[in-house]
């Protein structure tokens, strides 16, 4: 039998020299899904000792993306730059054994301390990728603290891996040719390695790496357009990483609890921008009103719903959240949900209101709305299905026309259910509008 692998210990590092973009965000996810269907660690930790590159509100930003999207983290953030003392003591070690050495001063003085390296072959055994092999003779010596005092990247992950006792580095496949160097960094401390396993470049939809030409890729912007974080969660997980079979929609329980190293795929994945707004779509259907009310309410502000109710959002979006693909399209299919006037789709009047007897049927459906009782979507239907009936006419030419004079637009959720929710007096202000419209216009 084999021995239980004690619970793994992996993180999330991101230099907070740019916004969380898809890539990160996958990283960062798929750490999060090894730690959690283990019984793991998983912890966020900033590389921030590029002094020159490393933005503060960028570090802020960061954790802020990661907490909307769900990803909790059981340790951190931890700053690299607040651990400056504990790259130093290694360094010098390796110093003293005659390993490492000291560059000439800079004008300054300063000298940095460099490790060497002996040309010989190095094996990486990755995860994805599999066995790989360096030649000595790619390998140079490598800066372990720079002459500003600073440690160089690789020697400040490979310290701060063992010291945090991470056992797995999951990481974006941009990572593979500092493996090599942390590996021989790891020998020379006398440390064992943690297990690496890199994860395969995503593409945008022409096949070059995914990058700003391709649109919006980072989770801002996402944020911005709508999307919801458990949809932006599904569709990362599938990036680079199938469940098997062809299952696309999964809760977060089920990505968890299957999903493995072994079946992410080492080819690249292709980012596609439609499939995840489509995904969206599917969990905006799902989600209850008060959270969709609650994602949406940020992203109204500016607007002519930011003094909108809680109570009337929540109504408007019973009403169309399942014609929403993002909470982004709110704003323009909800238009006619606020008071005032609206306008008339030039096709919905051409398509709708063309009828001879259309100025008819609007107003004796007028007095039928003004006498409704109760006013409700029962009591309405009711009242305008008598309307139908007297004047022999299919539901249709009814409704549309009405359709038209209430939102004006060819389409749009149940008619009855927008009467109730306009109220009784904002639907006999456009009733009144459409005919005199009508009356104009005939
Ligand atoms: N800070 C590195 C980056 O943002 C990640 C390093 C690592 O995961 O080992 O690309």
């Amino acid at each position: 039998m084999n021995k239980p692998e004690p619970p793994p210990r992996v993180r999330f590092a991101p230099s907070p020299t740019g916004s969380l973009h898809v890539g990160g965000a996958r990283t960062a996810l798929f750490n999060w899904l090894f730690a959690r269907g283990r019984g793991g660690t998983y912890i966020l930790r900033i590389e921030d000792t590029d002094r020159l590159r490393s933005r503060e509100d960028l570090s802020r930003e960061i954790i802020a993306e990661l907490g909307w999207l769900g990803l909790d983290w059981d340790e951190g953030p931890v700053f690299q730059s607040r651990r400056g003392e504990l790259y130093l003591p290694p360094a010098e070690r390796l110093l003293e054994a005659g390993l490492a050495y000291r560059s000439e001063p800079d004008p300054e003085g300063r000298t940095a301390i460099i490790l060497r390296v002996e040309p010989e072959e190095i094996t990486v055994f990755d995860r994805v990728y599999g066995k790989i092999t360096v030649a000595g003779s790619e390998l140079k010596d490598i800066v372990l603290i720079k002459s500003d005092g600073s440690p160089a990247y690789n020697f400040a992950c490979a310290v701060d891996d063992h010291e945090m006792g991470i056992t797995h580095v999951i990481r974006g496949d941009d990572h593979l040719p500092n493996t090599p160097k942390q590996i021989l960094l790891y020998r020379a401390l006398g440390w064992g390695p943690p297990v690496f396993a890199h994860l395969p470049l995503i593409l945008g939809a022409d096949k070059t790496p995914l990058s700003k030409r391709h649109g919006a890729t980072s989770l801002k912007a996402f944020r911005e357009a709508g999307i919801l974080p458990d949809a932006l969660v599904n569709y990362l997980a599938l990036l680079g990483w199938s469940p098997g079979g062809d299952r696309e929609i999964m809760t977060g329980e089920e990505l968890v609890r299957e999903f493995s190293l072994k079946k992410v795929n080492r080819k690249a994945a292709v980012f596609d921008h439609q499939k995840l707004v489509w995904m969206n779509g599917r969990y905006i259907q799902a989600a209850a009103p008060e959270e969709l009310a609650e994602r949406l309410r940020p992203l109204l502000a500016g607007t002519e719903w930011e003094s909108a109710s809680p109570e009337k959002l929540q109504s408007v979006i019973s009403l169309l959240g399942h014609r929403l693909k993002t909470l982004a399209d709110f704003t323009d299919l909800a238009g006619f949900c606020l008071e005032g006037e609206i306008g008339y789709d030039p096709e919905a009047v051409a398509k709708h209101w063309a009828g001879e007897d259309t100025g008819e049927i609007l107003a004796e459906t007028r007095e039928a709305i003004e006498r409704a009782e109760p006013f409700t979507r029962e009591g309405l239907e009711e009242a305008l299905r008598a309307v139908v009936e007297r004047r022999g006419i299919k539901a249709g030419a009814l409704m549309q026309p009405l359709r038209v004079a209430l939102t004006g637009r060819k389409d749009s959720p149940g008619i009855f259910e927008i009467v109730a929710l306009l109220g009784r007096e904002v639907t006999l202000d456009r009733l009144n509008r459409a005919l005199v419209f009508l009356g104009k216009n005939s």
